[in-house]
């Protein structure tokens, strides 16, 4: 028998070809058929506009922006915005479908979307920003919508680029639909607890991951990558549970205290400092090491593609709680699977930033707002609930977590599909 050659690495990092690969691994365990494959496979709709856009120099540029609505079958659209200058049509598709599955997954009624403008915002004014984002929301004006599709910020687009689609769009429908978009200022109808809601939700599945391995908070040693919006929060709720972060993980490096890294002085270290390198109750490390620290707990919350096959081998964790969205590739999937890590995956792990946006989407539409204490009640409720049934699918159907996630997701958009039948 011929070794089937390992995927190249560039093949691996294809966020598409992720997707597919875990689709159909699950799609093959559902057995579902062709026909409802290609459905569920298909974007329902891929918009592509060009943006001309006055510059303040005076020229005149073009930018190119894509809005991709993979499924709406059990309800709107849901999903980020991007300006980077290396979207892709790919990437945009492929983090669509995986909206689709991560709602589907907590079972919250909305379908998967995602938008993004090939743009570098490091060299543009707030003005232009603003001009490309309301020229963007003027193209796509007849395609989103509260009942049709809830977008929200992602990466490099934040409360501010929500506040200018909210207005653009309100302004050419004459009235003010807050519903419209969500990660909005919550003075403009945003949600409470929504900032910290993705590190929250990883706080709670990890604490559920706990009681499996017999762990307590305090004798749980966590290493964190990426000290932004999600492991910067988690970091700080999971060290206010009792947990010992013992590595914090940036871009330039890595600290490391294996009695435990007083997060919040960390946070203040880093804001005078400008890098968490040098904390002086820590000692500075690779930071690409520190991944292979040995820990209970390990959260990528950075960004995609850091573990993979030609590193898997090596991590030295429990319990894997994806914070970031795709950190692990499909390739290094079985071999975390072999190795018995305990994997609570990104369509899972990270959810709780989607589910808080779906109360903000509630709460506009009441017009009725909630105390943080309601919005995080309810959060935890889910995450609990998700985190339930997707380890119970994994038991009774023998597979892996994230094949149980799937494959959870899939089932519920296609009975969804199936329900409403085929319109000819
Ligand atoms: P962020 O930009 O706030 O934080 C990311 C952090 O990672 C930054 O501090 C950055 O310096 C650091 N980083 C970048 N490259 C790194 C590297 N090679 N090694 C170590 N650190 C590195 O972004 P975020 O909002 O926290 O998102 C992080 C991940 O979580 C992304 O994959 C995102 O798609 C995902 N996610 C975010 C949310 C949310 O609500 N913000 C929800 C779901 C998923």
């Amino acid at each position: 028998m011929i070794a089937e050659a390992p995927l190249a690495l560039e093949n691996e990092f294809n966020p598409w070809l992720a997707a597919e690969t875990r689709f159909n691994e699950a799609a093959e365990k559902l057995g579902l058929d062709d026909g409802m494959r290609k459905v569920l496979k298909s974007p329902a709709r891929e918009i592509c506009v060009h943006i001309p856009v006055t510059m303040d120099d005076g020229r005149i540029e073009v930018f190119t922006g894509y809005r991709v609505q993979h499924s709406i079958a059990r309800g709107p659209a849901k999903g980020g915005i991007r300006f980077a200058p290396d979207v892709t049509l790919d990437e945009v598709r492929a983090l669509a479908s995986w909206m689709t599955w991560k709602c589907a997954v907590v079972n919250i009624p909305f379908g998967g979307g995602k938008g993004g403008v090939i743009c570098d915002p490091t060299i543009l004014s707030a003005i232009e920003l603003e001009r490309i984002t309301r020229r963007y929301t003027a193209e796509i004006i007849e395609f989103i919508g509260p009942e049709r599709d809830v977008p929200a910020p992602d990466m490099n687009t934040n409360e501010q680029t929500m506040a200018w689609i909210m207005d653009t769009y309100s302004m050419h429908h004459r009235q003010t639909v807050t519903a419209v978009v969500t990660g909005k200022p919550v003075n403009l109808g945003g949600s409470r607890g929504r900032s910290e809601a993705t590190g929250r939700g990883c706080l709670i599945v990890a604490l559920q991951a706990l009681k499996r391995f017999g762990l307590e908070p305090s004798n749980t040693r966590v290493v964190i990558q990426g000290f932004g919006n999600v492991g910067g929060m988690a970091a700080r709720l999971m060290a206010r549970a009792g947990f010992r972060i013992i590595s914090i993980i940036e871009y330039d490096g890595a600290v490391h205290n294996p009695r435990g890294i007083d997060v919040n002085a960390l946070l203040k270290h880093r804001k005078e400092t400008g890098s968490i390198l040098n904390f002086p109750e820590a000692e500075n490390m690779d930071r690409d090491e520190a991944l292979f620290l040995e820990c209970d707990v390990l959260l990528p919350a950075a960004k995609e593609n850091v573990i993979h096959s030609q590193n898997a081998s090596r991590l030295r964790t429990k319990i894997l709680c994806e914070g970031a969205n795709g950190p692990t590739t499909a390739a290094a999937d079985h071999i975390l699977a072999e190795r018995g890590i305990f994997v609570i995956p990104d369509i899972l792990a990270n959810a709780g930033g989607v589910t808080v946006s779906y109360f903000e989407w509630v709460q506009d539409r009441q017009g009725f707002f909630w105390n943080e204490q309601l919005v995080n009640g309810r959060l935890e409720e889910i995450m609990v609930n998700s985190f339930k049934d997707v380890t119970g699918y994994a038991e009774k159907h023998a597979v892996n977590n994230r094949t149980a996630a799937y494959m959870l997701a899939l089932d519920r958009v296609a009975f969804a599909i199936k329900l409403r039948g085929i319109y000819a």
